[in-house]
């Protein structure tokens, strides 16, 4: 069976990681027909739009998508594409496996981290609702729904028992936000009592920061609102080697779009050095949504042994691989 997939290479880092992302999926034989689109700040200024129609058009047709990073700019211009495009589809489930690669020589290589984040997708402080009351006085509007964190809180719980995962922590600052994070809590508390045989507990989130350096052994699924859960995704993916290995899904009841953790790394971008795991990885969790899960695993147990092989891993991670020399590696590996 053949699957329409919307490929957005995005800016920055992404048309590298994307183009490796896309010749690996195709090395497991699997039959995609890509339907590559621009998604980048070029397109938006002569677009005129933050989310061009004809992107949209396309993912109305494939309803899934593989996406690299979109650059936002900082403290002013167009509002952020992504957060844009998880509104637009509804895409309310931002899903973050965290675990360890092997061979990579992070600080906690010695300690078996296997965590998932569930990070509410459409609201919080990224409804993007400012504004300046009076000259240098600015309010910015956290909105928290019933709908939104019953709906995570669901799909995190339905997760766990369909994945035999054990714990599930909830994430929040309703000691100081009582009612919006208050309102998050109780939504979790309610669901939680839906799963009894899921252990439920709570965290405020700079404890839960603080135990997640300490010991994020003892993590399985961290269940958090928009805000925390983008900044606890990267303080994770440090645990683990870095955010060139964190991969990701925004998943809706109707769309969904992968893509990694990681940003549009300008830093890097266009020198070959950028390290497209993450988004191999993502496109792993792609493939399983469509149903692929002899050629998702075919490119994860590939992704494992250029690890454990250590001989083509890109200078995050510590080698000296370009990121189509990694590729290359992978592609080999799926073949063998
Ligand atoms: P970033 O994730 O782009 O980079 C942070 C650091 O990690 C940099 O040093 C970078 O070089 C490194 N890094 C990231 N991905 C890597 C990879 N695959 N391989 C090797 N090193 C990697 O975060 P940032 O610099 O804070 O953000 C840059 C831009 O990306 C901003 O405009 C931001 O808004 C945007 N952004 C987009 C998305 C998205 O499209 N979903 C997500 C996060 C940030």
């Amino acid at each position: 069976m053949s699957h329409s997939v919307t490929l957005i290479p995005g800016d920055g880092i992404g048309p590298e990681v994307a183009a490796a992302a896309r010749r690996a999926v195709d090395a497991t034989g699997v039959s995609i027909q890509w339907e590559p689109v621009e998604l980048n700040a070029e397109v938006i200024s002569q677009t005129g739009q933050s989310l061009p129609q004809h992107v949209l058009d396309s993912l109305e047709r494939t309803r899934v998508g593989l996406k690299g990073p979109v650059t936002t700019p900082i403290g002013g211009g167009f509002a952020s594409v992504n957060v844009a495009l998880r509104k637009k589809l509804d895409l309310f489930a931002n899903v973050r496996p965290v675990h360890s690669l092997p061979g990579i020589a992070s600080r906690f290589s010695d300690v078996k981290i296997d965590m998932v984040i569930f990070r509410e997708n459409t609201e919080d402080l990224y409804s993007g609702l400012e504004h300046e009351i009076v000259k240098d006085v600015v309010t910015s509007l956290k909105v928290i729904t019933r709908t939104a964190s019953e709906r995570i809180a669901r799909y995190a719980f339905s997760y766990a028992r369909k994945n035999g995962r054990k714990r599930v922590a909830a994430i929040h600052k309703a000691n100081i936000m009582k009612l919006a994070d208050g309102l998050f809590l109780r939504c979790c508390r309610e669901i939680a009592a839906q799963f009894p045989q899921i252990q439920y507990k709570e965290l405020i989130v700079d404890n839960a920061s603080m135990q997640l350096v300490m010991h994020p052994e003892m993590f399985d699924i961290l269940l958090l609102p928009n805000l925390y859960g983008d900044i606890v995704s990267d303080l994770a993916a440090g645990l683990v080697g870095g955010l060139g290995i964190v991969p990701g899904a925004n998943m809706g009841e109707t769309h969904a779009v992968f893509e990694a953790v990681h940003g549009s790394a300008p830093d890097i971008a266009g020198q070959g050095k950028a390290n497209p795991t993450a988004l191999m990885l993502s496109a792993a969790m792609m493939l399983t949504h469509l149903g692929e899960t002899e050629a998702a695993n075919k490119l994860e147990t590939a992704i494992q042994s250029v690890y454990r092989e250590g001989k083509y891993l890109t200078g995050d991670v510590g080698g000296a691989a370009s990121t189509q020399e990694f590729a290359d590696a992978v592609i080999k590996a799926i073949k063998n």
